[in-house]
């Protein structure tokens, strides 16, 4: 435990009081009692949509049924936008709104079967958890919203977005900042994501993924001896790269985690790559890797294309292309930024204890563009996370959900420190 000066719960204190009072009103207490009556239908959404296959860039089925949940719920301006995220709305007389989210895609590949299932009180299948159980939390708090009405003067977006997984690169979440109606009205985003109640990630750990090909003409290996070899090119720079230092704080992460070139032992190839992951908690580190990783294939890419004691090799250069094919900023909210008091004062008015986290989630966009965002889990407890024996235990999930439920309205409620001013 690091030590709380006296500045920094004060306002917690203030606020504990502010959340006691909003919990008090009756439409409130309406909707938290009501999340634990609800278990079983819950439970029944949440295996009905892990039924619904949604692969990296495969989720229209499950966008589809969303939709349909949506509209059922009676969220307003219920549409899919371009890139295939659900929107639904409960109006509020202020703005800037608030942005519920939910990843709706899961890591496993198109033809894997799913066969969601409860066995005793578990549910068990591939993206039970990570992240049914955040689109269930989703739709619960759209439904308690609609319900039972509580006060919000600033406007509920709610958003079952596509792309965090993976290659996906958070283009779900990305667009809805850079492209859709709403990403000027956005004040606060809370992003819910898997199981658990025990953090509050407010940091986002960045990371950026290169594709590097090295082409060349190849050859014979006896005939062509001399030709630019790629394959010799990218280990030459895997090499160079790997040799410089990187800083234990802020933590700062590389990774060589494919090659593959070539085609016989007696070719000189045509083509050699490799797939390289650099994470940091600082842009900075992210940059300066990156010029590091370019400037050692550039390097051994000369080198080679210079010649070497096999020969000259003038005309017969090699070719390099990198492509980024992930791009996560990286960021940090601001500590004495609202949404992570108002959590910090929920959390201690439900008697929680979470502990702030860096991931790398949704809330990466916001964050990084200076936007209030944090990450929770959606209550109750899972595990095995992308791999086929995921399980998730819904015991306590109101818990979850009341945590929420109380941050979001708070943070709608309007208040003298701008959130809806
Ligand atoms: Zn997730």
């Amino acid at each position: 435990m690091s030590p709380v000066s006296r500045s920094a719960t004060e306002p917690v204190h203030n606020l504990r009081q502010e959340i006691a009072e909003l919990a008090a009103l009756p439409q409130v207490q309406a909707a938290l009692d009501w999340f634990a009556e609800q278990e079983a239908e819950f439970t029944r959404w949440q295996l009905e949509l892990a039924g619904i296959p949604a692969p990296p860039f495969g989720e229209a089925k499950r966008a589809e049924w969303l939709r349909a949940k949506f509209n059922e719920i009676g969220l307003e301006q219920v549409h899919t936008d371009e890139v295939g995220n659900v929107l639904g709305v409960l109006s509020g007389s202020a703005m800037p709104a608030i942005s519920i989210s939910a990843h709706v895609d899961t890591v496993f590949p198109a033809g894997i079967v799913v066969n969601p299932r409860q066995q005793g009180r578990k549910l068990y299948g591939p993206g039970i958890s990570d992240n049914a159980a955040g689109v269930t939390a989703l739709l619960a708090l759209a439904l308690g919203c609609r319900r039972f009405r509580p006060p919000h003067a600033a406007s509920l977006l709610f958003v079952a977005n596509v792309g965090e997984e993976g290659e996906g690169d958070l283009r779900g979440i990305r667009h809805i900042f850079s492209e859709c109606e709403w990403k000027d009205r956005i004040g606060a985003s809370l992003v819910i994501d898997g199981a658990g109640i025990d953090t509050i990630i407010a940091d986002a750990l960045g990371s950026r993924r290169f594709a590097i090909t090295v082409q060349g003409p190849g050859g014979h290996s006896w005939t062509d001896f001399g030709a630019p070899n790629p394959i010799v090119a990218i280990s030459r720079a895997i090499t160079l790269f790997s040799e410089i230092r990187v800083p234990a704080s802020p933590k700062t992460t590389f990774n060589v985690g494919v090659i593959s070139g070539g085609t016989s032992v007696n070719s000189i190839p045509e083509s050699a790559s490799m797939r390289v992951d650099i994470r940091s908690s600082s842009a900075f580190e992210i940059e300066r890797l990156e010029l590091e990783l370019r400037s050692a294939v550039k390097q051994a890419v000369q080198r080679e294309d210079n010649g070497t004691d096999r020969g000259e090799s003038a005309e017969r250069e090699l070719e390099t292309v990198i492509k980024v094919i992930g791009n996560r900023p990286a960021g940090e909210l601001d500590r004495k930024s609202r949404i992570l008091q108002l959590a910090r004062a929920v959390d201690s008015y439900l008697g929680n204890s979470a502990q702030l986290q860096r991931a790398s989630t949704d809330a990466n966009i916001p964050i990084s563009l200076g936007r209030e965002a944090i990450a929770i889990g959606a209550g109750g407890r899972g595990g095995g996370a992308h791999t086929l024996q995921e399980w998730f235990d819904p015991a306590g999930r109101e818990l979850g959900l009341q945590r929420a439920l109380l941050l979001v309205l708070a943070l709608a409620a309007g208040d003298s420190n701008g959130v809806t001013g």
